[in-house]
């Protein structure tokens, strides 16, 4: 349920209903909007709760939430949410990008695509260390090396880093280095990792897997908004269907139909998403078209030699054009990135 506080409600009032929803066994969740107050009441549905609330001082109205994911809805929170960290912004009008290696692989190979990126535009840098891998013979990232190597970049750059996390296990390590946790789309439904990545406090880009529904992905939101942790990216990075043409099928729906949906920040990956360099570039324009909050895009100094996903990664003078024909859409509609 969400309490709704009347215009000029008073703090006093506010505690009371958080006091009252916990009374009932609930988890209270404070929304502060531009003109009102609202308070989530999650949990499982009470009899007589609605009545009780509504009796509360300065509440204007009870309403139930709709939709199962609750944090994540328009329903309890209408503005966009920004994600910020450093220097990369995504959400609420602003266009962040995320570019680099699918995997680290030395220190010449991380400097020189943050450095590449950075000029081109890019605020964030990408990079794994710890890779999921399809065949358990393939490289499978540097690991702990992998993460000092990001963490050089970052500093010789000020690009924010973003890696992904497999294991529960590993969050703690990779806290130490990473400014951003991305969870991976094998593991979009790995809930004790979701509830790891949360608890961490780190900003988290959660991919969608290759087949959640919608209701799914913003389900795996939810797990990590719980723990408290608001900043959460969504990433829609291409489903499995029956199209062989590309790596994935990039269903870009999926970007209005989120933002009605939930207030949460959305993300393109058109390297996951078409797994041919020569698709990056249109699809991500189109990613903008679509109203794309951000973009994550493979870059690599020499994709023919990467040790992985070279075949969709761009070079850094592909990604600098690809940057240019993504600000035209961008400056047409209105929005900085
Ligand atoms: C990646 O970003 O390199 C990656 C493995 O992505 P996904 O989880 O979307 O496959
Ligand atoms: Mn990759």
């Amino acid at each position: 349920m969400i309490v709704v506080m009347k215009p000029g409600a008073t703090q006093k009032q506010i505690d009371h209903v958080v006091e009252l929803i916990e009374d009932l066994g609930l988890k209270s969740h404070i929304i502060q909007g531009t003109d009102r107050t609202v308070v989530a009441a999650l949990g499982e549905k009470r009899d007589g709760a609605k009545q009780a609330l509504e009796t509360g001082d300065g509440v204007e109205k009870v309403m139930p939430i709709l939709a199962p994911y609750k944090m994540a809805s328009t329903e309890v929170k209408k503005e966009p949410t920004c994600v910020e960290v450093l220097k990369l912004k995504v959400g609420a009008g602003k266009i962040g990008v995320i570019a680099g290696p699918c995997s680290v692989e030395s220190r010449e190979q991380i400097l020189e695509v943050a450095r590449a990126v950075r000029e081109a535009g890019a605020t964030a840098l990408r990079g794994g260390a710890f890779k999921p891998r399809t065949s358990p013979y393939s490289f499978q990232g540097l690991k702990e090396k992998g993460l000092q190597l990001l963490a050089e970049a970052r500093d010789a750059t000020g690009l924010a880093i973003v890696t992904e996390v497999m294991a529960p296990e590993h969050v703690s390590l990779l806290a130490q280095y990473t400014d951003i946790m991305q969870v991976g789309a094998r593991n979009m439904q790995n809930y004790p990792l979701l509830e790891a990545v949360g608890e961490s406090g780190k900003p988290v880009l959660l991919k969608r897997g290759p087949s959640a529904t919608m209701d799914e992905f913003l389900l795996a939101a939810e797990y990590i908004l719980k723990t408290g942790n608001a900043n959460v990216m969504l990433c829609e990075r291409g489903i499995r269907t029956f199209e062989d043409h590309t790596r994935f099928t990039l269903p870009l729906a999926t970007v209005p139909y989120l933002h009605q949906t939930t207030h949460l920040p959305v993300v393109v990956d058109p390297s996951h998403g078409t797994g041919k360099a020569s698709l990056v570039t249109p699809m991500a324009v189109a990613s903008i078209a679509a109203g794309a909050d951000g973009l994550i895009i493979e870059v690599h100094p020499n994709p023919e030699k990467a040790m992985s996903d070279g075949y969709q990664s761009l070079t850094p003078a592909a990604f600098r054009e690809m940057m240019a024909e993504c600000r035209k859409i961008a400056t047409a509609l209105g929005k900085k990135m």
